[in-house]
């Protein structure tokens, strides 16, 4: 049992990468890095441009060749195993169908080239045209389809040779917001249908939460922390994760400086120590108000800008010390509270919303 690690945390490892690298020229895409991916998880790698989510898939499914470590799938080392002698298929970010092919042919394509028997085929096909959603688009070319269908034409596709592994590219990209809520449900439910091992890449937070047993948070080549959806955004381990994921308001504090906010039930023990701490609240974790029981500090504020956001309203608020904040407050939580900006307000948080970096825990009272 790992804890810090929770999600399916019985299963066993189906895909390890173990002290991989990769360098192009001079930028390194992946330095030391390992991951166990589970069998039947959905993992989902998550990060920012560029921080290496891509060549992590490729080096699964073999279009990529580590410059060291190694990738094993079922215990067996497929390091330089070519893509085709892999049990592994992938969703491309832009599907990557054959034009000149119905969505049925596209589908089979995978099964024809392993030549299969035509009745075979035939049902296999059908079967996942069903499991998609699509057996009456079966005759349609792709260019006939509309995003949220020709994504499911993708997936079928993959999906038809039963591979122990999918791989997802930013499969849900090329979809409108709504159509991408809506397949977000569809992919956990066809994970769940199938309890096959998916691995996806995408750079929306939001989608990441919503769809995966596991998340890998990837920060410049390497993993910042690896989790279930709740360990990441409740018990981000640094600044990076906290931020990517959420968003985060950042509060330094130190002995020596007056920062405007009054401690109600002690504040970090680093403090007697002399040291700064780094504290973190997100924006949603910020009360309007006078504190109540349990609140870990309240400090006065004026607010410099309001965006309206529908449910809830952001607030950019300005401390005396020059700190900005950023807090987004339901919209009935606000009330008759004026949020006009240059209004002073007083904010608070409670001691479980406040994010302590260093784990120091708290102790002596008072205004820092
Ligand atoms: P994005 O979200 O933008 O797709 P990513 O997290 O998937 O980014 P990768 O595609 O894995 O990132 O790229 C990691 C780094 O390696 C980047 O700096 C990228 O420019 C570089 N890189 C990836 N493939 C190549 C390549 N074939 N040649 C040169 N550099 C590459």
């Amino acid at each position: 049992m790992e804890p810090s690690e929770g999600g399916s945390c019985c299963k066993q490892t189906l895909v390890r990468l173990d002290r991989v690298s990769k360098t192009f020229g001079n930028t390194v895409a992946l330095k030391d890095f390992s991951l166990d991916i589970r069998s039947g998880e959905f993992l989902t790698l998550l990060g920012p441009s560029g921080c290496g989510k891509t060549t992590t898939l490729r080096l699964i499914n073999g279009f990529e060749v580590p410059d060291g470590g190694s990738v094993s799938i079922h215990g067996r080392d497929v390091t330089h195993v070519p893509p085709f002698s892999r049990d592994v298929n992938t969703v491309f970010q832009n599907y990557a169908l054959f034009p000149h092919l119905t969505v049925f042919e596209n589908v089979a394509y995978a099964l024809r080239v392993k030549r299969i028997a035509k009745a075979e085929v035939k049902a296999r096909v059908l079967a996942m045209l069903d499991r998609v959603g699509l057996s009456d688009k079966a005759s349609r070319l792709p260019r006939e389809l509309s995003g949220g269908q020709t994504q499911r034409v993708a997936l079928g596709r993959a999906l038809i040779n039963e591979p122990t592994v999918l791989l997802l590219d930013e499969p849900l990209s090329a979809l409108d917001a709504k159509l991408r809520r809506a397949m977000q449900l569809e992919l956990r439910r066809m994970h769940a249908e199938l309890g096959l091992t998916f691995v996806c890449v995408t750079h929306d937070q939001e989608e990441a939460l919503a769809m995966s047993d596991r998340i890998a948070v990837l920060d410049s080549g390497q993993i910042a922390q690896i989790g279930t959806p709740q360990e990441i955004f409740e018990r981000p381990r640094n600044r990076f994760v906290a931020d990517f994921i959420g968003g985060c308001n950042f509060i330094p504090i130190s002995i020596d400086q007056n920062s405007g906010f009054t401690w109600r039930y002690g504040k970090p023990h680093a403090l007697a120590r002399g040291t700064e701490v780094l504290l973190g609240i997100r924006p949603q974790n910020l009360r309007l108000g006078v504190p109540e029981e349990g609140a870990a500090f309240d400090a006065n504020v004026h607010i410099s800008d309001v965006v309206y956001l529908g449910t809830a309203v952001r607030l950019v608020l300005r401390l005396g010390s020059g700190l900005e904040l950023t807090a987004e407050i339901d919209r009935q939580a606000i009330g008759t509270t004026n949020i006009e900006p240059s209004t002073a307000l007083r904010v608070w948080a409670r001691q479980n919303d406040v994010i302590d970096f260093d784990s120091v825990g708290w102790s002596s009272h008072g205004a820092v």
